[in-house]
């Protein structure tokens, strides 16, 4: 039986230095943190997953976020999970770019260590959880 306090997140990212600190970030938090590094790695472990909230970068080698973020939504396992947005574009548009594909919301990076756990409770809260 797992502890009820534990709290799973997926997180997509093809860089192994975000995935590092994102990792540190949110296992000190009591985060269980599962990781894949492409898109196509996460569709395989998200066939066996259900994750409290996604982390997803958008620029990724095989696949954008926004595609994943898309096929990930089209899940019936998936419905009610977050999907956060985790992207290094600024440009005019990628908000709605993001809202469009699925998204809950969007994080941009470089990532804040210091404001990235209550961002995330915040998408977690805001689920109902
Ligand atoms: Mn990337």
């Amino acid at each position: 039986m797992s502890d009820k306090q534990t709290r799973t997140i997926l997180y997509v990212e093809d860089n192994p230095e975000n995935r590092l600190l994102v990792r540190r970030i949110l296992q000190a938090e009591g985060y269980q943190v599962i990781e894949a590094e492409h898109a196509h790695q996460a569709l395989k472990i998200i066939e066996g997953l259900h994750p409290d909230l996604v982390l997803m970068d958008i620029n990724m080698p095989d696949m954008d976020g926004f595609t994943l973020t898309a096929k990930f939504k089209e899940m019936p396992h998936l419905k009610d999970v977050p999907i956060v947005a985790l992207t290094a574009n600024v440009m005019r548009g990628d908000k709605e770019r993001t809202l469009d594909a699925g998204c809950d919301g969007y994080i941009q990076k470089p990532i804040d260590v210091d404001a990235l756990p209550l961002q995330l409770a915040a998408y977690l809260k805001h689920n109902g959880q």
